[in-house]
């Protein structure tokens, strides 16, 4: 009940320009899809001047869960069929910062409904607004901008993701923390500890040949002789679908918190300086397989690292991102 007509002109160069023509002989307004018309509509005139105005960036980026799908297909708006638009629309789940709602996803599902009679997606995701460190807004005028570019440079762009979702509840908030961009440095570092661990034995047990990835956590468990083994098997059989659930529930950060404390605080500190002094081929076929499971849980939030670490160790023979989510 708040609403009020939209304009949706704007007199900024930046933008798409409005497809209306006027006729400089009979002051007739000439309106097309986009094509520029090639005489007045009215009095065949080819004097024509095209508006200046370009539309508001709403009006446009509103419009862009529909035309993105159509621009690739020849098929018509609202018919379904193999298209990426009859395939991909309505999609699931649209993600984006809360203080754009009003401005963009409300005009993304007005659009959406005016132009295929459908809504563009299923469920809207927000997420918080990243803070300075000590709790302002960020601002160009106030100075306190941080570069996340220049974060990546210096922490990776796997840390830079994984501190900004670790410790934060979707949705919320959030100051920019050093600490927790240093802590996601040395959680990477210890994955390419693991790494280089599991390599050496790689080559000490020349297990190359050895590694079969595609043992699920059921049928390593049948496999598996020693007792501790085991039991490291059954516990990353809880880990799976405890981490599917929180990405299911959008809990990123419960995911992300408990897989930094089981890898690093359970799987390293513990299985892994248990099996250090008695690994033989069998040990190893589990330490690598289940170090694979948990490369896997986390490459939504590692992509790059997991995925390099996979490709050394030729661990999974697909890459990371199109291989199987691990089932428990
Ligand atoms: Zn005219």
């Amino acid at each position: 009940e708040n609403l009020r007509d939209w304009n949706i002109s704007r007199q900024i160069v930046w933008g798409i320009r409005i497809p209306a023509w006027f006729c400089e002989k009979c002051s007739n307004w000439t309106i097309t899809e986009g094509k520029t018309p090639e005489k007045c509509s009215k009095c065949d005139s080819k004097s024509l001047r095209q508006d200046s105005d370009t539309f508001d960036t709403w009006f446009s980026s509103g419009q862009w869960p529909v035309i993105a799908l159509m621009s690739n297909s020849k098929s018509k708006m609202g018919k379904k069929g193999s298209s990426d638009f009859g395939k991909f629309y309505p999609t699931s789940v649209m993600e984006t910062a809360y203080d754009i709602l009003k401005a963009w996803v409300t005009r993304m599902v007005m659009l959406g409904i005016y132009l295929t009679g459908d809504v563009p997606f299923k469920q809207v995701l927000f997420h918080g607004i990243v803070n300075d460190p000590y709790g302002k807004k960020m601002s160009k005028s106030k100075g306190n901008v941080v570069n996340p570019l220049e974060l990546i440079v210096q922490y990776g762009a796997d840390s830079v993701r994984f501190a900004l979702i670790y410790g934060n509840a979707t949705g919320n908030d959030q100051s920019l923390s050093y600490a927790k961009l240093e802590g996601a440095r040395k959680f990477t570092n210890k994955l390419w500890n693991i790494a280089r661990f599991i390599n050496m034995k790689q080559e000490t047990l020349n297990s190359k040949s050895e590694i079969r990835n595609n043992l699920t956590i059921e049928q390593l468990k049948n496999e598996t002789i020693n007792k501790l083994d085991k039991e490291w098997v059954g516990k990353i059989g809880e880990l799976v679908p405890e981490i599917t659930r929180y990405l299911d529930s959008y809990q990123f950060n419960l995911a992300a918190e408990r897989l930094y404390e089981f890898i690093w605080h359970e799987f390293a500190d513990k299985y892994i300086e248990n099996v250090k002094g008695r690994i033989d081929k069998d040990s190893f076929l589990v330490l690598s397989s289940l170090f694979l499971v948990q490369l896997k849980l986390l490459h939504p939030f590692m992509p790059f690292v997991t995925e390099e670490i996979n490709e050394q160790l030729s661990l999974e023979k697909k890459m990371l991102i199109i291989s199987d989510w691990p089932e428990s």
